[in-house]
């Protein structure tokens, strides 16, 4: 059987160790458990153990799963709720689905897919906060804003700035930071400079559009979140070594 308990008290000592090693305090990291392939019992035992923020991949998976965490923590009269992050792609027909059921999403990948959150959370007098999803690794595979020759390369540099001014000029969302995906890779040490260019290429934003917050940065996983945090991750995204090996 897997211990979350467990699980939880030693990724908590690691994200604080980090956290020290680089001067930073514990408080600035939020631990985000993504909860995709676990079933709705998981989140609850880890919303009991003191988590609060859960982060999806798939918009059909997660609109029963986050409608039976409700039910479970409303019948058990828990007074909290989750927050919810959305981390994956968005398909344009989820798009509002997405809204919905999210707090916070960190894969906004596209223009279009900008738009359309905007357009529904405005029909509904909300902002959702979003992040921009950078492509930083160069990979094809990985969706996100290609931003692989950062702040060197001055052709994709003007680009990744008319598009930031394309999507602040969207009434509906609020950009509050950016998040990567950094390569799989054997050695987390190697996905250092990935995290380095997301961190260098949020503060060459922040100085170019000084009315934009970018706070966040959503970077780190499993294999790697403790060199996202020395490199200023906000956020980290944890799913295995919380709740152990995907179920499928
Ligand atoms: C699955 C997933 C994670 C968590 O991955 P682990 O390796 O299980 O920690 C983080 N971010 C995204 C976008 C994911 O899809």
């Amino acid at each position: 059987m897997i211990d979350i308990q467990s699980n939880i008290i030693t990724i908590e000592k690691r994200i604080s160790a980090a956290a020290s090693r680089s001067n930073r305090s514990r408080n600035d990291i939020a631990l985000i458990a993504v909860s995709k392939t676990q079933p709705a019992e998981a989140v609850v035992s880890a919303f009991r153990l003191g988590l609060r923020h859960f982060g999806e991949n798939r918009v059909e998976e997660a609109q029963d799963k986050i409608c039976r965490v409700a039910e479970i923590l409303s019948a058990s009269g828990e007074h909290e709720v989750p927050t919810w992050h959305m981390v994956g792609h968005i398909q344009s027909r989820k798009s509002d689905q997405a809204e919905e059921l999210f707090d916070v999403i960190h894969s906004v990948d596209s223009i279009k897919l900008a738009r359309r959150l905007g357009k529904r959370a405005e029909a509904s007098d909300k902002v959702v906060p979003i992040l921009l999803e950078l492509n930083v690794s160069g990979e094809n595979t990985k969706y996100g804003f290609r931003a692989d020759g950062s702040l060197d390369n001055i052709d994709q540099w003007h680009q990744l700035r008319d598009w930031v001014t394309e999507i602040l000029g969207i009434p509906g969302i609020d950009i509050q930071g950016l998040m990567t995906m950094a390569p799989i890779v054997e050695n987390p040490e190697s996905t250092r400079p990935v995290f380095t260019k997301l961190r260098r290429v949020r503060d060459r934003l922040a100085a170019e559009f000084p009315s934009m917050s970018l706070h966040h940065l959503s970077m780190g996983m499993t294999d790697d979140f403790e060199v996202a945090i020395e490199e200023g991750a906000t956020m980290v995204r944890i799913g295995r070594a919380i709740f152990g090996p995907r179920r499928h």
